[in-house]
C-alpha cells in the first residue's frame, strides 16, 4: 500500500560511493558508529545551546537539561541514540542525511581508490565517516527528528533508509524537539545488542564529552526503567585548574597512560585568542619498554572541542619529547580530522610549537626548582633530549640549558653538570667550553688529552653516550661561548696555558729534534710539535680543528660508512725522561724505531687500535732485547 505522505528520494552519487565503500565492509573498527552518532548528538545540543543564546525569540523559554539517551532493545534488535538537541527541518534532513556536506569528499574518495585494502579500513576510520557509519551495523536506519524553533503542533520529519541509493521521508507527529536515531541491527552485529558493550565503546570514546549520556536499565523484576550515567560527562582538562586536586591529576595520568607509577610534574593550560586549546601534559617517571624502537607508538591524545579524535597523534610533538603524555583538545580542528590531514595542517603545526616549548619550560623550571627531581628526569630520559639539539634548532638553547654533563670536577660518572654552572666555574682567561668524546667514562677520564687541564685545574666535559659525538655537532656554542673538543689541535689552549708559565725556551732547543722526527714520520702526520698538554705521557696526538675527530671516525666506521683516513698531529713531551732519553739516541735507525713507537703508542692511546699491531709489537719488542 502506498503511502501519500511518504516520498522516496535518491542519495547523492557521493553518499552512494561512501555508503557502498563501508557497507561492503573494509570496517575493522566497527565500533565507531557509536562515537560518530554520539558526536552528532553532542553537536546538535551545543548548536541549541548557542542558537539559543544568539535568537532566543525562537525558542520557548524552559530551563533546558540537555542530555543524550541510548538504549539497547535486545529483542527488537535495535539501538536507539537519542538527543534533545536542534533537531532538523525536513529541508536539513534532506541536505545533511541525503548529501555530504564535507569538502574534500570527493578527493577522499578517489584516494580510496588507489590504496590497498586493508589500509582502507584506517583511511575510512580516519576520515571520520560520520552519520553514513550508523550503516555498517544497521540494516535500516531510522532518523525521528524535529527542529527545536518548530511549533508543538508541528509534526516532526521521519527519515528512513537502507543504505541502498535511496532513502524515505516522511511525517510524524511528536511533541518533542531533537533527534532520534534507530539502528536496526544486522544479524551479523547482534554483540552491539549488549548494555555492557555499548557502554565500555562510550567510556572508551566519549568519556569526556561533556555532555551526559545516559543509558537505560531495564528492572525486570520491579519493571522499572533507570537511566545511568555512562560518562564523566566533565573532562578533567575542560575544568577550572583551582578545582583539580592534585591527585586528580595523578589519578587521570594513570588512566590515559596505564602506567602504575606517578607522574614526574605536568602542566594544565587553557589558551584562548588566535589558537584555542586546552592541553594537559604529563612528564613521566619512567621511560616506556618501548621508547627506543622505531615503531613506538607515542604523542598525545587529541580531542576536538572536548570529542575524542585519536590516540597517539604524533603530530603535536617532535620525535625527541615521545616520553611526553597528556592531552590537547582544540576548538579549530575539524572533527573528522584525519591522520594526513593533521600532518599537513597550519594549526598543528602552530600547537606543535608552542606545545614544544611549553613542554621545554616545564623542564627548565623543575631543573630550576627541584635540583633533584630534575635530576632523576636526566638520568632517564637524557639521551632523548640529546636528540633535540639536532632535531629543533629553533630551541637548542632552551636544550642546551637542560644538558647535564659529567666532567673531570664532577669526579662520577652521573651526569650532574649544567652548562651554566660550568661556565660560572671557568677559571681566568678561559673562553672556551672544553670537552672529550670518548667510547666510556673510564676512558675519557684516563685520557691523557686531560692531563693538562687536570694539572690547570680546568674542567672539562666527559662524553661517553654514544649520541655524544653527533650531538656535538650541532652544538657548537652555548651563551657564546664555543665548544672545543680537547683531543683537536686549538692554539686558544697554548694561549690560556702559555699566560700561565712562561716557558717559550723549549721550543728552540727542540726545534732540530722535531725536525728529525718530522723526516722520519713524514705524511704519517700532519704535523710534529712541542705539547704544552702534557706531564706524565710521552707524546699525544690530536686532529686538527677541521678533521674528522677520532670518535667521529669510530661511529663511522662501526655504521660501515666509509671515512677519510685521519692524519694526526704529533705532539712531543720534551720534559718526559723517555722522550730525553731518545733525543740524546745518535743510532739512526734505533732513534728511527723509537720515534715510531711513540708515535704508534700515542697512536693506540687515541684510537684503541692499530692499523698493524704486529709491526708495533716487533718494533717494540726489538728495543725491549737491545
Ligand atoms: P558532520 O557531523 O561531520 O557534519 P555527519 O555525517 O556526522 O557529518 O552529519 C551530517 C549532518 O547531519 C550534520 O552536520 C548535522 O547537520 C546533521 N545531523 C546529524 N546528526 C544530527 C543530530 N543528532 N541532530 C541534528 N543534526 C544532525
Ligand atoms: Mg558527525
Amino acid at each position: 500500500m502506498k503511502d501519500k505522505n511518504k516520498k522516496i528520494h535518491v542519495f547523492k552519487s557521493e553518499v552512494k560511493e561512501l555508503l557502498h565503500l563501508m557497507i561492503h565492509s573494509l570496517y575493522s573498527n566497527k565500533e565507531i558508529f557509536l562515537r560518530e552518532l554520539i558526536s552528532n548528538a553532542s553537536d546538535a545540543i551545543e548548536k541549541l545551546r548557542f542558537e539559543k543564546l544568539y535568537n532566543p525569540e525562537k525558542y520557548t523559554k524552559n530551563t533546558y537539561i540537555p542530555k543524550i539517551q541510548i538504549s539497547v532493545k535486545k529483542t527488537e534488535n535495535e539501538i536507539i541514540i537519542s538527543d534533545n538537541g536542534i533537531g532538523m527541518t525536513e529541508k536539513e534532513v534532506i541536505n545533511n542525511l541525503g548529501t555530504i556536506a564535507k569538502s574534500g569528499t570527493k578527493s577522499f574518495l578517489n584516494q580510496m581508490k588507489n590504496i590497498k585494502n586493508q589500509e582502507k579500513n584506517e583511511f575510512i576510520g580516519q576520515f571520520g565517516v560520520g552519520f553514513y557509519s550508523s550503516f555498517i551495523v544497521s540494516e535500516k536506519v531510522s532518523v525521528y527528528t524535529k527542529h527545536a524553533s518548530a511549533k508543538k503542533t508541528e509534526s516532526g520529519i521521519l527519515w528512513i533508509s537502507e543504505g541502498k541509493g535511496e532513502y524515505s521521508i516522511e511525517k510524524f507527529s511528536t511533541k518533542e524537539h531533537g533527534t532520534k536515531i534507530v539502528l536496526s541491527l544486522k544479524p551479523s552485529e547482534q554483540e552491539f545488542l549488549d548494555n555492557w558493550k555499548v557502554k565500555q565503546i562510550i567510556k572508551k570514546y566519549s568519556d569526556h564529552i561533556s555532555i551526559p549520556i545516559e543509558i537505560d536499565n531495564y528492572d525486570k523484576k520491579t519493571k522499572i526503567i533507570s537511566w545511568e550515567k555512562i560518562n564523566e560527562a566533565q573532562a578533567l582538562w575542560t575544568q577550572n585548574k583551582n578545582n583539580i586536586k592534585k591527585k586528580d591529576y595523578q589519578e587521570f595520568y594513570k588512566y590515559i597512560t596505564h602506567d602504575s607509577e606517578k607522574p614526574l610534574t605536568w602542566s594544565h593550560n587553557t589558551v584562548e585568542g588566535n589558537q584555542e586549546y586546552i592541553s594537559l601534559l604529563y612528564i613521566p617517571k619512567k621511560a616506556t619498554w618501548d621508547m627506543w624502537h622505531r615503531e613506538n607508538k607515542h604523542g598525545l591524545k587529541l580531542y576536538v572541542k572536548h570529542v575524542f579524535i585519536m590516540d597517539e597523534a604524533t603530530q603535536f610533538l617532535p620525535n625527541y619529547l615521545r616520553f611526553v603524555k597528556g592531552i590537547i583538545d582544540s576548538q579549530d580542528l575539524p572533527l573528522n580530522i584525519s591522520r594526513e590531514i593533521l600532518q599537513d595542517s597550519s594549526i598543528t603545526n602552530i600547537l606543535r610549537k608552542t606545545l614544544t616549548k611549553r613542554i621545554l619550560k616545564i623542564l627548565h623550571t623543575l631543573s630550576l626548582d627541584n635540583d633533584k627531581k630534575y635530576q632523576k628526569f636526566w638520568n632517564i630520559f637524557g639521551l632523548v633530549i640529546k636528540e633535540g639539539l639536532a632535531e629543533d634548532s629553533e630551541n637548542q638553547k632552551i636544550i642546551a640549558n637542560l644538558l647535564r654533563f659529567s666532567s673531570i670536577q664532577v669526579g662520577s660518572e652521573e651526569q650532574t653538570l649544567s652548562l651554566k654552572r660550568y661556565i660560572d666555574n671557568m677559571v681566568k682567561g678561559q673562553n672556551k667550553i672544553y670537552f672529550l668524546t670518548s667510547d666510556s667514562y673510564k676512558s675519557a677520564l684516563n685520557s691523557p688529552h686531560l692531563e693538562i687541564f687536570k694539572e690547570k685545574k680546568i674542567d672539562v666535559l666527559l662524553l661517553s653516550d654514544r649520541i655524544d659525538e653527533w650531538m656535538m655537532n650541532y652544538l657548537t656554542d652555548y651563551n657564546n661561548i664555543k665548544f672545543q673538543s680537547v683531543s683537536k689541535a686549538d692554539d686558544s689552549l697554548k694561549e690560556l696555558i702559555s699566560n700561565q708559565n712562561n716557558n717559550n725556551d723549549d721550543k728552540k732547543i727542540f726545534d732540530n729534534f722535531i725536525e728529525k722526527i718530522k723526516k722520519i714520520l713524514k705524511n704519517k702526520v700532519k704535523d710534529v710539535r712541542i705539547t704544552y698538554r702534557l706531564n706524565n705521557t710521552p707524546a699525544i696526538v690530536l686532529t686538527d680543528t677541521n678533521d674528522m675527530s677520532t670518535q667521529m671516525a669510530k661511529i663511522f666506521s662501526a655504521a660501515g660508512q666509509p671515512i677519510p683516513k685521519i692524519k694526526y698531529i704529533l705532539e712531543i713531551n720534551p720534559t718526559h725522561p723517555l722522550v730525553k732519553k731518545i733525543q740524546k739516541i745518535d743510532n739512526e735507525l734505533e732513534f728511527s724505531n723509537w720515534i715510531k713507537i711513540l708515535f704508534e703508542q700515542s697512536v693506540l692511546a687515541e684510537k684503541g687500535t692499530l692499523e698493524n699491531p704486529h709491526i708495533f709489537i716487533n718494533r717494540l719488542n726489538t728495543l725491549l732485547l737491545q
